[in-house]
Protein backbone atom coordinates (compact mmCIF):
# COMPACT_ATOMS: atom_id res chain seq x y z
CA UNK A 1 0.00 0.00 0.00
CA UNK A 2 2.57 2.37 0.64
CA UNK A 3 4.72 1.04 -2.41
CA UNK A 4 1.77 2.41 -4.48
CA UNK A 5 1.37 5.98 -2.56
CA UNK A 6 5.18 6.41 -3.36
CA UNK A 7 5.03 5.28 -6.70
CA UNK A 8 2.48 7.65 -7.50
CA UNK A 9 4.02 10.76 -5.75
CA UNK A 10 6.95 10.12 -7.76
CA UNK A 11 4.90 9.32 -10.96
CA UNK A 12 3.13 12.90 -10.57
CA UNK A 13 6.70 14.71 -10.18
CA UNK A 14 8.30 13.06 -12.78
CA UNK A 15 5.20 13.66 -14.77
CA UNK A 16 5.35 17.61 -14.24
CA UNK A 17 9.02 17.78 -14.27
CA UNK A 18 8.54 15.49 -17.97
CA UNK A 19 5.63 18.14 -19.24
CA UNK A 20 8.02 21.25 -18.29
CA UNK A 21 10.58 20.05 -20.47
CA UNK A 22 8.28 18.94 -23.44
CA UNK A 23 6.77 22.38 -22.59
CA UNK A 24 10.40 23.84 -22.99
CA UNK A 25 11.64 21.62 -25.86
CA UNK A 26 8.25 22.84 -28.25
CA UNK A 27 9.16 26.89 -27.06
CA UNK A 28 12.57 26.42 -28.36
CA UNK A 29 11.18 24.89 -31.50
CA UNK A 30 8.56 27.20 -31.83
CA UNK A 31 11.53 30.13 -31.51
CA UNK A 32 13.74 28.32 -34.16
CA UNK A 33 11.21 28.12 -36.86
CA UNK A 34 10.39 31.85 -36.05
CA UNK A 35 13.70 32.67 -36.64
CA UNK A 36 14.04 30.73 -39.74
CA UNK A 37 10.92 32.65 -41.13
CA UNK A 38 12.15 36.10 -40.13
CA UNK A 39 15.17 37.87 -42.15
CA UNK A 40 15.45 40.40 -39.92
CA UNK A 41 18.03 40.34 -37.33
CA UNK A 42 17.03 41.85 -34.05
CA UNK A 43 18.74 45.09 -34.12
CA UNK A 44 16.97 45.52 -37.23
CA UNK A 45 13.62 44.52 -36.25
CA UNK A 46 14.15 47.25 -33.34
CA UNK A 47 14.79 49.80 -35.56
CA UNK A 48 11.63 49.37 -37.35
CA UNK A 49 9.92 49.38 -34.49
CA UNK A 50 11.04 52.57 -33.25
CA UNK A 51 10.76 53.49 -37.14
CA UNK A 52 7.29 52.89 -36.80
CA UNK A 53 6.66 54.36 -33.30
CA UNK A 54 7.85 57.23 -33.92
CA UNK A 55 6.30 58.00 -37.73
CA UNK A 56 3.19 56.86 -35.85
CA UNK A 57 3.01 58.31 -32.64
CA UNK A 58 5.61 61.03 -32.86
CA UNK A 59 4.27 62.32 -35.61
CA UNK A 60 0.81 61.43 -34.96
CA UNK A 61 0.30 59.89 -38.79
CA UNK A 62 -2.44 57.10 -38.81
CA UNK A 63 -2.12 53.71 -40.31
CA UNK A 64 -3.69 55.60 -43.41
CA UNK A 65 -2.14 52.32 -46.39
CA UNK A 66 -0.90 49.05 -45.55
CA UNK A 67 2.78 49.23 -44.75
CA UNK A 68 3.39 52.64 -46.25
CA UNK A 69 5.85 53.06 -43.24
CA UNK A 70 7.28 49.69 -42.83
CA UNK A 71 8.18 49.88 -47.06
CA UNK A 72 9.79 53.64 -46.29
CA UNK A 73 11.91 51.97 -43.58
CA UNK A 74 12.91 48.87 -46.14
CA UNK A 75 14.02 51.55 -48.33
CA UNK A 76 15.73 53.26 -45.81
CA UNK A 77 17.47 49.95 -44.94
CA UNK A 78 18.39 49.34 -48.41
CA UNK A 79 16.93 45.55 -47.78
CA UNK A 80 15.50 43.25 -50.09
CA UNK A 81 11.56 44.71 -49.72
CA UNK A 82 9.85 41.14 -50.63
CA UNK A 83 11.54 39.20 -48.22
CA UNK A 84 11.46 41.53 -45.74
CA UNK A 85 7.50 42.03 -46.62
CA UNK A 86 7.08 37.86 -47.08
CA UNK A 87 8.82 37.88 -43.33
CA UNK A 88 6.78 40.09 -41.79
CA UNK A 89 3.57 38.35 -43.44
CA UNK A 90 4.69 35.22 -41.94
CA UNK A 91 3.79 37.09 -38.21
CA UNK A 92 0.46 39.03 -39.09
CA UNK A 93 2.31 42.10 -40.32
CA UNK A 94 0.00 43.49 -43.04
CA UNK A 95 -0.06 46.77 -41.97
CA UNK A 96 2.20 49.14 -39.96
CA UNK A 97 0.08 48.95 -37.37
CA UNK A 98 -0.03 44.94 -36.91
CA UNK A 99 3.82 44.97 -37.81
CA UNK A 100 4.43 47.35 -34.36
CA UNK A 101 1.94 44.89 -32.23
CA UNK A 102 1.96 41.71 -33.82
CA UNK A 103 6.11 41.11 -34.58
CA UNK A 104 7.09 41.52 -31.89
CA UNK A 105 10.45 40.11 -30.75
CA UNK A 106 9.63 38.15 -28.13
CA UNK A 107 8.01 36.47 -30.76
CA UNK A 108 11.76 34.82 -31.83
CA UNK A 109 12.58 34.92 -28.32
CA UNK A 110 15.26 38.06 -28.25
CA UNK A 111 14.92 40.02 -25.80
CA UNK A 112 13.28 43.48 -25.10
CA UNK A 113 16.59 45.55 -24.51
CA UNK A 114 14.96 48.70 -24.33
CA UNK A 115 11.35 47.99 -23.28
CA UNK A 116 11.56 51.19 -21.43
CA UNK A 117 11.95 52.96 -24.11
CA UNK A 118 8.95 51.67 -26.33
ZN1 LIG B 1 -2.80 49.41 -39.56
Amino acid sequence: MIWTLVSAVCGVHLDKKRKKELLREFKQKELAEARRKMCLWPDQLRSLHAFLAEQRFGLGIACDHPLGRTKEWIQLEGLDREKVLESLGEFGGYCDCEVYFNVTRDKFGWPEQDSAAD
